[in-house]
């Protein structure tokens, strides 16, 4: 598997970084997690046909995570695509997605194509499962199986054992880390994790590469802080990836 992040910053987003979203590759498979920013552009700037995406997975429906969603409809629409999109997202996400196809007008005629709204996907070569995860909203964790390996996106997430035991077995945990451990009893971070409590995660689950993303940049002191922070308690490998940078896994 190979994945490029869109970009990896929390919803308070820099100017060279975007909401946290990214994109894998597994075989023939072509996979958005989340749908932010402008999709579209992300997708080109990435060095993919915007029309080659076969599954969407939303986690939930932050608008960090979804708002990018219509004109990413919309757009691929303009561009020709014909062929369905996969939606993959729990409730209450996929009723907020049907309210937007409703309210927006995102369904055929008006839109080229169909979505086809699902909980999970399986093909001989590809396994994605949606699992519960535990935030101010209800969410989805992702979990993505190839045959070869696994990996297990935590998306946001308060601390807590769920995404360890569901990232047991893989080789990498996408991991959020919205703020560092010392701002941990600020209210406003709850239902969020900080570096070292990704770090923790990674460690329980024994993964060998964690990858963080989700980073509120402005509340840790300097950017390598994020990594520092999460090392203390994780001895594998530790990154917040480079945005538009393919790495594989
Ligand atoms: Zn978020
Ligand atoms: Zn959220």
């Amino acid at each position: 598997m190979r994945v490029c992040f869109l970009g990896t910053a929390s919803a308070e987003p820099t100017a060279e970084d975007g909401y946290t979203s990214f994109l894998i590759e597994a075989g023939s498979h072509l996979l958005l997690v989340d749908a932010s920013g402008n999709a579209v552009q992300s997708l080109l700037r990435a060095g993919r046909d915007p029309l080659s995406l076969e599954i969407l997975v939303l986690t939930h429906h932050h608008a960090d995570h979804l708002g990018g969603y219509p004109s990413l409809l919309q757009s691929s629409s303009c561009l020709g695509r014909r062929q369905p999109l996969t939606v993959l997202c729990a409730e209450p996400c996929r009723t907020r997605v049907r309210g937007l196809h409703e309210l927006l007008e995102l369904d055929p005629p008006d839109c080229a194509f169909p979505v086809v709204l699902d909980e999970s996907f399986r093909a001989p070569d590809l396994e994605i499962r949606l699992l519960p995860g535990n935030h101010s909203v209800p969410t989805s964790m992702v979990w993505v199986g190839d045959g070869q390996g696994c990996l297990l996106y935590s998306s946001d997430t308060a601390p807590g054992p769920a995404v360890a035991a569901a990232a047991r077995g893989c080789g990498t945990l996408i991991h959020e880390a919205t703020f560092p451990q010392a701002q941990a009893a600020d209210p406003a971070h709850s239902g969020h994790s900080s570096a070292l409590s990704a770090g923790r995660a990674a460690a329980a689950a024994g993964v060998s590469r964690l990858l963080l993303c989700h980073v509120g940049w402005r509340k840790y002191a300097y950017p390598a802080a994020v990594t520092e922070e999460a090392s203390k308690a994780f001895a594998g490998e530790v990154l917040v990836p480079q945005p538009f940078r393919w790495y594989s896994l």
